[in-house]
């Protein structure tokens, strides 16, 4: 495996996503190569600081500008936070990301809606 592929892999890794092969094949590139074995390393950390920090905080934190109407859905349902929490770390920066990178508000009004929709179901 290249390093190209086992960074892709690494996020999936800690999500727990991978199939046993694959998780194989990253962990066995890992072990012998220290680049990526730094990168685990920092995904590991940032996985868990965003468990501490609680779903609010880490789209704070992963966001500039925070998608503040996600927020606030979030913050007044506590429904939907608790569906939230429960998405991947991956599924969550998508989310995130698809709002914050919306160029037109009824983009972003429209993801908004669907991510919500998503939470509820
Ligand atoms: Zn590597």
């Amino acid at each position: 495996m290249k390093c190209d592929e086992a960074e892709i892999l690494l996020q999936a890794l800690i999500d727990g996503e991978l199939d046993a092969g694959h998780a194989r094949e990253v962990e066995a590139h890992v072990a012998t190569c220290a680049k990526c074995g730094a990168l685990l390393t920092d995904y590991r950390e940032m996985s868990k600081a965003v468990a501490n920090a609680g779903a609010l905080g880490f789209i704070t934190a992963l966001t500039q500008p925070t998608p503040a109407d996600l927020a606030r859905e979030l913050a007044r349902n506590k429904k939907l936070a608790a569906a939230w929490e429960k998405l991947s770390f991956t599924n969550q920066k998508e989310m995130a990301l698809g709002l914050t990178e919306a160029k037109k508000p009824e983009t972003r009004e429209r993801r908004l809606a669907a991510a919500l929709e998503k939470l509820r179901s």
